[in-house]
Parts: structure tokens; sequence; C-alpha cells
């Protein structure tokens, strides 16, 4: 199976094997991986909890939403 990481910029996935963004352009090294990335937004989750920034933690959490469907559409369409 592919390795998907995220974009560390727009957050979306990228085949590991793209030296580049392909929806954004940022370069592989300034991306991190999947783990990594809901880790970072858990840890911007707890910031924003503490700053009561409701609408911001709202964003985030559809990101997150976003990203693992995407994960999920991508893991059930290598099955055919
Ligand atoms: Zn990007």
């Amino acid at each position: 199976m592919d390795k998907q990481r995220f974009c560390e910029s727009c957050r979306r996935f990228i085949n590991v094997e793209y030296l580049y963004c392909p929806w954004c352009g940022v370069e592989k090294d300034h991306s991190l991986d999947l783990q990594e990335s809901i880790e970072q937004s858990s840890k911007e989750m707890e910031i924003i909890l503490k700053e009561d920034n409701l609408q911001r933690m709202e964003e985030i959490l559809n990101q997150i939403d976003r990203d693992m469907l995407e994960l999920m559409l991508s893991r059930e369409k290598k099955k055919f």
C-alpha cells in the first residue's frame, strides 16, 4: 500500500513519493506524516481550548474529519 502523508501547509494527503505537494506546491521536507499531523492538531486543540476559541476548534475538527474520510476512501479504492 502506498504511504500517505499530510502536507504541513494545506493538510491534504499526498503520496510519500511526491517531492512536492500537488495541492499547494510545498516541498516534502516541510510536510509531516499522518501521525505527527494529528498529534500537532491535538496540541493545537489544547491551546485553543485554553483560549476558548470554539470557532477555530471546529475548523480543526472538521479538517481532521475530512482527512480521515479521505484516508478511508483511498483505502476503499485500493480494494478494487
Ligand atoms: Zn499542500
